[in-house]
């Protein structure tokens, strides 16, 4: 049996097709009650467009697991930080060619390139391909890259 928390952790995201919301950890509650269905996020950068999407797919995803009656709430505080993302989370970053966000403040400050693994990068635009990721340089194989974008 599938659970409502389990539908809405398998959400791909929609910035990041590579991951899903779960593994990026936004998802703080999925509260279900017959078949009314109350879930929780977090939104990863707090100008994202992309909230608007992951609402609408939260919601088409639990209709299609039978779910009816479904409420998405946002909640900003307190602030998701890239220590939300899982494991599983970052490798899958990694694999697609993103820079996974470090652990601490500090790191995501100088971004890894994806590619040779250099931590000599610089960031050249703070829009990337979309609005919730910027645009990076590697100094070492001079490829440019994407990173999520952290508050
Ligand atoms: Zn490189």
């Amino acid at each position: 049996m599938v659970t409502a928390a389990d539908v809405v952790r398998a959400v791909p995201d929609p910035e990041l097709r590579a991951v899903t919301i779960g593994d990026l950890g936004i998802v703080r509650a999925v509260d279900t009650d017959g078949s009314r269905v109350s879930v929780t996020i977090t939104p990863t950068y707090s100008g994202c467009p992309a909230m608007d999407a992951i609402r609408a797919d939260i919601a088409s995803a639990l209709r299609e697991a039978g779910f009816s009656d479904i409420s998405v709430n946002t909640v900003l505080s307190p602030a998701w930080s890239t220590d939300w993302i899982t494991d599983a989370g970052r490798s899958k970053l990694a694999e697609a060619g993103i820079a996974p966000p470090g652990r601490t403040v500090s790191l995501t400050l100088t971004m890894r390139c994806p590619r040779c693994g250099s931590a000599d990068t610089e960031e050249l635009s703070r829009f990337g391909s979309t609005a919730c990721k910027s645009l990076w340089r590697c100094r070492s194989c001079s490829e440019p890259f994407d990173a999520v974008k952290t508050l």
